[in-house]
């Protein structure tokens, strides 16, 4: 964004200069000159205000190295909004807190329909350069699963990456909320891998740390929408994403950890991936869970679990 800011503002900078020269040259400054000078930096300038904004609904960006993903090309559906769309206002959110104008109910939808062609023709362009990714990921600034037309944006990605013969893994992040409704869920298992958030397994943890909408489930309602989505779906990827935090409010208690290890052996999830804030947090009352720390935790869930065989645990710096 600064870069295309600085792009546009020295285009503007060179074209005032080469106009300024001329009029000094030729000596016609006057009143009448001077107007239309102005009015054609005006015209430049909403023009170029215009194609900023048109520049902004970038939908795709990247690649870049993701922690949890490796190589990701990132496609974001809500990139069209001024604000994050979420259903969750999660005190640690790397976005920031959630603008009420973006808060959202579970039961919204957001369609995009006049984005596929933008979005294809972006996808196809940077897919015949970037042929070795690990991931095209799905999700990014707010929720994805409210975007009504999800099943036809991810049948678009596939169609351009066979027509490329890329076998590149689709993968979404979802916070879990919609994963009640049927049609999300058949939308969701379209892609290769679905990384679903459960940062707590208590109702108290869940409101404190991840502030959801008042239309959200109860947790104990979204852990077993999870488990019924693994067993609808059991040969999709489904990760479970546990984001640790500490400080004031935090979710290393005891009794949160008890109940997310029961979460987790009833979800029977492929991986939890565990890991802990990687920026700076909206609030300075939010602290990293050191990897040391993340260590004792992921030995306590194991601890916990009921379960003979333990479920695949993953810690992320
Ligand atoms: S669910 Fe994700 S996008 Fe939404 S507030 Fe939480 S961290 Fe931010």
């Amino acid at each position: 964004m600064i870069e295309i800011l600085q792009k546009h503002l020295l285009f503007i900078k060179n074209h005032n200069l080469s106009v300024h020269k001329y009029y000094c040259n030729s000596k016609i400054l006057d009143k009448y000159i001077w107007r239309s000078y102005f009015l054609i930096d005006i015209t430049i300038f909403i023009i170029l205000i215009l194609h900023i904004f048109i520049d902004m609904q970038h939908f795709i960006y990247g690649p870049f190295l993701s922690r949890r993903l490796g190589l990701s090309l990132g496609i974001d559906l809500l990139a069209q909004n001024k604000y994050k769309v979420c259903t969750f206002d999660c005190i640690y959110c790397e976005i920031g807190r959630t603008n009420p104008k973006g808060y959202s109910s579970v039961n919204k939808r957001i369609s995009i329909a006049k984005f596929h062609k933008t979005i294809k023709e972006k996808l196809t362009r940077i897919l015949k350069i970037e042929q070795n990714l690990d991931s095209i990921t799905i999700g990014y600034n707010g929720e994805p699963t409210l975007i009504s037309d999800l099943a036809e944006i991810i049948d678009l990605i596939k169609h351009v990456r066979d027509c490329l013969g890329i076998k590149t893994p689709i993968s979404i992040f979802t916070n879990s909320s919609t994963i009640l409704d049927d049609q999300i869920c058949n939308k969701l298992a379209k892609t290769d891998k679905i990384i679903a958030k459960l940062d707590v397994a208590t109702q108290r943890d869940f409101i404190l740390i991840n502030n959801p909408h008042f239309s959200v489930p109860h947790i104990s309602k979204i852990i077993a929408g999870l488990k019924n989505y693994k067993d609808k779906y059991p040969t999709n990827k489904l990760i479970i994403q546990t984001m640790l935090i500490d400080g004031t409010i935090n979710n290393l208690n005891d009794e949160n950890l008890k109940n997310l290890s029961k979460a987790y052996d009833l979800i029977c999830p492929d991986l939890v991936q565990l890991y802990s804030v990687a920026r700076p947090p909206p609030s300075p009352s939010i602290k990293k869970v050191k990897i040391n720390k993340i260590v004792q935790i992921k030995n306590k869930i194991n601890n916990f679990s009921q379960k003979e065989k333990k479920i695949n645990i993953k810690i992320f710096q």
